[in-house]
């Protein structure tokens, strides 16, 4: 922190670094799939993973948080302060994850894709046409008044560095004006679908108005950055996530949770695992394609 403060004075960029840096603490996890089915890929847990891992976390007495709640409290949170988070808002949550965080009076934080509430997930790869429910605006509104906060995953799920400037701008404020009209609330966190952004994404999530930016095992140099425009009065908050996987045990659980933020090893795991999610992006691109030029010959 001292090294940080000296190296970028009181520069707009030099604040939003040193914010970054504070928000280490809490523990943030990020879940996507809780569910019984079979699911391709790692980015699932067994609802039995999920309800040991909730007791360990209870019996250990942590104590869950909502991210507006560690932003206005910053350095006050209390020691075992833990935040969960679920991408995707898939429907499962209201079988399998909100009556386990009610028994033990947990709240969570999810980021529903803002397009696609109440509808499938057509934004995914799926093999054999597997396809999953989102929740919907009375179940959210549900998650909402069990004491749940809501934040955007994008309008679409798409690869935000992929973008450009104006899609992303119009991507970003259209969801989370969704969010606000449906639910009657002020969004302020986002979720980077895949996990990964780059600078062109936290400049347009500050200028379609997020507090707070949620990311995946990534980090942002944003001492060469072209951030230098941002009135002192923004500032974008950073919650670097520890994703919990299938293949998490319940031992590997609790080290990820008691293990300090930032280790090379956490950052290459997450990097890898965002990088196969995405890959299933590019597969359903590919089938896409393959799919027009059949259509084409037709
Ligand atoms: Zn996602």
């Amino acid at each position: 922190m001292t090294w940080a403060r000296k190296r970028c004075h009181d520069s707009i960029v030099g604040r939003i670094y040193l914010v970054i840096l504070m928000l280490t603490h809490p523990v943030v996890l990020s879940y996507h799939l809780v569910d019984r089915r079979f699911d391709f890929g790692i980015t699932w847990v067994t609802p039995r993973q999920f309800e040991r891992q909730v007791a360990w976390l209870a019996e250990d007495g942590y104590r869950t948080l909502s991210l507006s709640a560690c932003l206005q409290s910053e350095f006050q949170l209390p020691p075992k302060a833990v935040v969960l988070t679920f991408d995707d808002g898939f429907r499962a949550l209201m079988k399998h994850v909100l009556p386990v965080l009610e028994r033990y009076g947990f709240v969570a934080t999810v980021f529903p894709v803002a397009g696609y509430v109440g509808e499938q997930n057509r934004w995914d790869y799926n093999l054999f046409w597997r396809r999953m429910w989102h929740l919907d605006w009375n179940e959210l509104r549900e998650l909402l008044a069990a004491g749940w906060e809501v934040g955007s995953h994008s309008m679409r799920h798409a690869y935000l560095p992929s973008l450009s400037r104006a899609e992303l701008l119009h991507d970003l404020r259209q969801s989370k004006e969704r969010l606000e009209q449906n639910l009657q609330i002020p969004i302020h966190h986002l979720s980077l679908p895949f996990g990964r952004g780059n600078l062109r994404v936290l400049e347009c999530a500050l200028d379609a108005g997020y507090a707070s930016v949620a990311t995946l095992g990534q980090e942002f140099d944003l001492a060469d950055s072209s951030l230098s425009g941002i009135s002192a009065d923004r500032r974008l908050r950073l919650f670097s996530r520890r994703g919990i996987y299938l293949h998490d045990t319940l031992r590997s659980f609790r080290r990820r949770v008691q293990a300090p933020m930032n280790s090379q090893s956490e950052r290459l795991r997450q990097q890898a695992i965002s990088v196969f999610s995405y890959g299933t992006v590019l597969l359903k691109a590919l089938r896409q394609s393959q799919h027009c030029e059949k259509s084409l010959e037709i």
